[in-house]
Order: structure tokens, then sequence, then C-alpha cells
């Protein structure tokens, strides 16, 4: 017997018949043996349209109120999802993110995970009920309700899994996994059986729709395994997992999940995946005094302004002059605040010039292998010289190269390079179910 943590996204809830078949689905677990303790978003584009709502009577609504406001949607689903359980004669029980032991900072809107005490839940475990857990929410140490950020349920189901030792945390969305690229970009993208931790961090920070980023980083900490699989489908999905699964999964992890380094998986690819990311703009600020701390002075005025840096480069243009141009990335929407702040600090920072640049796209290629595999950057910039495309910056982590290029050729970039490391698949793989990709 295992215990399972499942994860329901808002797709795979939207109606009454999409709710059915996830009550099936958890019937059918339970009755396979296992323990199984379910997190649920909100049904649909529910929480979506709260915010319409609320926006339509206040351009400025407390924080606290718009957290209140969007936990609704979970109870909702929670609900009925219970009441459909228990009418197919499973006993179920409904706890919202402060019943279930969910503690979080008092950051509205975006809230932390500060400790989990889910004895409530562990409680209905050991009398056999399946516990379903409002996504996305907790309680402050002020007994506020707090959401965790869109998308936030993941992250929920991830640190329920954490807290209650679960074997392994199932995700289940309206595609059939994580795959090597977007397939709205490359429909022939290949989808990948499995991918440690550390891979799948870099691909939803650099981009790919895929995860809440913090339940990975929260899988990493706790050696949680994932199976990102679709709830309109029995097939196999995608295993995050580092570490070997529990040997009582029964059948549960298939084998390939189970290799626990690059080595052991012989058939691992070099590449595990590309991501893309069209939300970052590119400021340079151009003649900026090349001595100590003018770098450490620019980015504290940054940082202060409250923008998240990605890529950084600096140049010296021409020698003697002792003037060096620094370039970065950030998201478009820190942006205007940034060129405010820098804009502003003129005097003091001393730089000739300033400039903006929002016509960018970054692609990332990401996998463990490169690690071991020279070769990797010559074979991407050849791909993308091949294609036509201009590097204009680039940037790497041990397991990620990232290359800025003009927005207009992202798109083309990504097939190219997604073919030039053969990772293609012969016929699309890819299949949407549901629509919002959650
Ligand atoms: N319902 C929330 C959202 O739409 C949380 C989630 O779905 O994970 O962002
Ligand atoms: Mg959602």
């Amino acid at each position: 017997m295992a215990l399972i943590v499942q994860k329901y996204g808002g797709s795979s809830v939207s109606d009454a018949e999409a709710m059915k078949r996830v009550a099936r689905r958890i019937v059918d677990t339970r009755n396979a043996g296992h323990n199984v303790v379910v997190v649920v978003s909100a049904m649909g584009d529910s929480t979506d349209d709260l915010l319409d709502l609320a926006a339509e009577l206040t351009d400025n609504p407390p924080e606290r109120e718009m957290d209140m406001l969007l936990s609704a949607g979970e109870r909702i689903s929670m609900s009925l999802l219970a009441m459909t359980i228990n009418a197919m004669g499973v006993p179920a029980v409904s706890y919202t993110g402060a019943q279930a032991g969910i503690m979080t900072d008092a950051h509205f809107g975006r809230a932390h995970i500060t400790g989990m005490v889910p004895e409530r839940v562990a409680r209905s475990i050991r009398s056999g009920q399946v516990a379903i857990v409002a996504g996305f929410q907790g309680v402050s140490s002020d007994d506020d309700v707090t959401t965790l950020g869109r998308g936030g349920s993941d992250t929920t189901a991830v640190a329920l899994a954490a807290a209650l030792h679960a074997d392994v945390c199932e995700i289940y969305t309206d595609v059939d996994g994580l795959f090597t690229a977007d397939p709205r970009i490359v429909p022939n993208a290949r989808r990948i059986h499995r991918i440690s931790q550390e891979e799948t961090l870099e691909l939803a920070s650099h981009g790919a729709k895929i995860l809440h980023l913090r339940a990975v980083e929260f899988a990493r900490r706790y050696k949680v395994p994932i199976h990102v699989r679709s709830s309109f489908s029995s097939k196999d999905g995608t295993w995050i997992s580092n570490s070997p699964a529990n040997p009582e999964l029964q059948g549960l992890v298939p084998e390939s999940a189970l290799a626990t380094t690059q080595e052991d998986n012989v058939e691992a690819p070099i590449i595990s995946g590309i991501a893309h990311d069209r939300s970052q703009d590119k400021i340079t600020v151009v003649g900026i005094a090349d001595t100590p701390g003018m770098a450490a002075r620019l980015f504290e005025i940054i940082t202060a302004a409250g923008a998240n840096i990605d890529m950084i480069v600096q140049n010296v243009p021409t020698s003697g002059t002792g003037r060096a141009n620094i370039t970065f990335t950030l998201p478009s929407s820190d942006a205007d605040k940034t060129m405010e702040a820098i804009k502003a600090a003129k005097e003091e920072l001393d730089y000739s010039d300033l400039w903006y640049n929002a016509d960018i796209g970054i692609l990332s290629l990401i996998g463990a292998g490169m690690r071991t595999n020279p070769g990797v950057s010559a074979k991407l910039f050849g791909a993308l010289s091949e294609a036509g495309v201009n590097i204009d910056l680039i940037s790497t982590s041990e397991i990620r190269i990232s290359v800025v290029t003009k927005l207009a050729d992202l798109d083309k970039a990504v097939r190219a390079v997604h073919s030039a490391f053969g990772l293609d698949a012969t016929e699309s793989e890819a299949v949407v179910y549901g629509g919002t990709g959650r």
C-alpha cells in the first residue's frame, strides 16, 4: 500500500462531467489498495472569473480581501469533489488550507509556506477517508487566509506529499506530461519520460509553463518524486525524480524512473528540453565607470526598485576609456520601475546612455548531460547560425545555456535547436485534452 497525493488542475475539474471522471480515478486508486490525499484547483477558469469580478468593482482591492475571494474557488471544487466521491460509496472529507495545517507568511497573493501541520489530513488517512485539500491557500500566523500565487496548487500538493512522506505526488493536468519543447511551437516535440529535479527547475524558471516553480523546489529539497500526467488518459506521463523511489510502490513507478544518475540510464539524452521566454526585456547601461563598486551600486538600485534580474553581461567597449556597458534582462513587468530608478540615479551612476529593448526572446537549452558532454554550445550556436538567427547575449549554468534572440526569431530558433539536438519525434505526440494547460 502506498500513500499517493494527487493534484488535479482546474481543467481536470471544469464541470460536473470532469468532476465525476476525476472522482472515478480517485476511487479506483483507493480500490487498488492505496491511500489517497487529493489537492484540487478551482474549476476551469473560475479564479480568472473572480479576478474579473473584483476588477469590475474596484481598481485597488485590499490584498487581504483578494485572497479571501480567490480562496473561494478551491472551496467550491473541493466540496463538490468530496460529494461526488461520497456518492460513489467512498468516504471523503474536504479541508481548506487552514484546516489542512498549511501555515504561511502574511504576503497576500504570494505567500510562502512556513510550516506544515496536516494533523486532520493524517487523521483522515488513518480512518480510511480520502482527504481533499484546497489548493493554493494557507493561513498566516494572524489567522488570515493567504494564497500562494497563481498556479500555486502544485506547491500545496508537493508540500503535503513531503509533510505526509507520500510515496509519490501525481500532478494531473490536460497534457500527457512534460515535453522537450512547447508543442505549440514544435508540433513534434517529444514527451519526456524522466527528468531530474534540477533540470525541471531550470525549465520552469526559464519560461516553460509546466509546474509552479516552488513546487519543484519543494520536491528537490524533500525528495518527493513527482509524476506529471493527464487526467484525460491513463498514459504514463513524466517522472520528475532524482532518487530511487520507494520499492514498495508496487509498479506505480516504472523502471525508467528509478535510475538515479545519468550513467545509470544509458539512454538518457544529453539534452532534456528547450524552454523559451517571451516575457523578458533587456536594459543596457552605456558608459558606466569601470571602477570597483559601480556594478554593486547599480544592482543595489535595481534591487531596491524590486526588479528580478536574470542575465547580466558586462563588457568593456574600448580599452583606455575606463567605461563599460552593463546589460541585463528582467521581466517586462519590472521594466518601467527599473528604468525610472536608473534614470533617477543618473548623476550618481554617471553613465552616458540608457537603452531599453522589449523586442527580445530567450531560448534555454537544458540537460544534465551537458556536464559530461563537450561541444553542446558549439552545436547550439551552429544550429542558430544555420537558421539565420543572431545571438545577442549568452548565459550559462552547469546544465543550461541561454541565448537572447530577436523576439521575431524565437520560434524559428526553438525549432532549429530542437531538431539539431535530435529531439524531434517521428510523429506528433503532444495532445492537449482540456484547454488551459493546467
Ligand atoms: N486556482 C489557482 C489559479 O488558477 C491556483 C491553481 O490553479 O493552482 O491560479
Ligand atoms: Mg488554475
